[in-house]
C-alpha cells in the first residue's frame, strides 16, 4: 500500500511550497493537481472556448490528453505531449480552471489520473478535493489555510518577482471569488473533512507549516 498525504486549501493558501518540501523529506512524489486543472484551462484558452459554454468545454475537455512526468523531481505537465509548465500560473489560467473545473467530464478525467499516480507511489497530493474525493482513505489528510489579505499578498510577491504587473486589491478579490467559486461547487467542493488536521498559515513560517505536516506523519 502506498502512503498518501493530501493536503487542501484555498487558493494561494501554500499549498504547493509546503507540499513540494514535506515530499523531498519523505522522498515521495509531489502532484500539484492544480496545474492539471490548470492544463486543462489552458487548453481551452488556447481553444478560444467560452468559459460559460460548458457543453462546449465538456465536449473539447476529450481532446486534452494530460499526463505528468518528472524531471529532477519536478512536476512536469504535458499538454497532448508539450510541456506546458511554463503558461500555468498566470491569475488568467487560474481563474479560468476555476470555471472549467467544476465541469464533471473534466474532473472525472483528472481524478482517475491523479487515482492511478496515488496506487504506484507514496504521495503528497495538493488540490481540493483531495481529501473528500480522490484519496478519502489517505494516512494523512490536511486542511490548509490563511486569511485572503495574506494569501493575496503571497500571490501578489510571486508574481513581482517573476516582474509581472500586478495589483493587490485586484489579486484578493479574485482570489475571495475563486474561493467562492470552489466551494460552492456542485461537484467535488473544496471542504475540510471531518479527519482532516486544520493548519492556518497566516502567522506561521513554511518551516513550522512542513514540520507540523512532519509531525502528523509520525
Ligand atoms: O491550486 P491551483 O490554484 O493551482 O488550482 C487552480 C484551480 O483548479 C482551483 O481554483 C480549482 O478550481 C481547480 N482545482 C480543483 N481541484 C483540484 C485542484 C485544483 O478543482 N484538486
Amino acid at each position: 500500500m502506498s502512503y498518501q498525504i493530501a493536503i487542501d486549501g484555498p487558493a494561494g493558501a501554500g499549498k504547493s511550497t509546503i507540499a513540494k518540501k514535506v515530499a523531498e523529506t519523505k522522498k515521495f512524489i509531489y502532484v500539484d493537481t492544480g496545474a492539471m486543472y490548470r492544463a486543462m484551462a489552458y487548453f481551452m484558452l488556447i481553444n478560444k472556448v467560452n468559459p460559460a459554454d460548458a457543453s462546449t468545454i465538456e465536449a473539447k475537455c476529450t481532446q486534452a490528453d494530460i499526463t505528468i512526468s518528472y524531471e529532477n523531481g519536478e512536476q512536469v505537465v504535458l499538454l497532448n505531449g508539450e510541456n506546458v509548465n511554463a503558461h500555468l500560473r498566470t491569475e488568467e489560467v487560474g481563474n479560468m480552471a476555476s470555471v472549467t473545473s467544476k465541469n464533471p467530464r473534466v474532473r472525472e478525467r483528472l481524478t482517475v489520473l491523479q487515482k492511478e499516480l496515488a496506487e504506484k507511489n507514496d504521495v503528497v497530493m495538493d488540490g481540493r478535493d483531495i481529501g473528500t474525493c480522490v484519496l478519502p482513505n489517505a494516512d494523512v489528510k490536511v486542511y490548509l489555510t490563511a486569511s485572503a489579505g495574506v494569501r493575496a499578498k503571497r500571490r501578489y510577491d510571486e508574481l513581482a518577482a517573476k516582474g509581472e504587473n500586478c495589483d493587490i486589491a485586484k489579486i484578493e478579490e479574485d482570489i475571495v471569488k475563486r474561493d467562492e467559486q470552489d466551494m460552492n461547487r456542485e461537484i467535488a467542493p473544496l471542504k475540510q473533512t471531518e479527519d482532516a488536521v486544520l493548519i492556518d498559515s497566516s502567522c506561521m513560517t513554511v518551516e513550522e507549516v512542513v514540520q507540523a505536516i512532519l509531525e502528523l506523519c509520525k
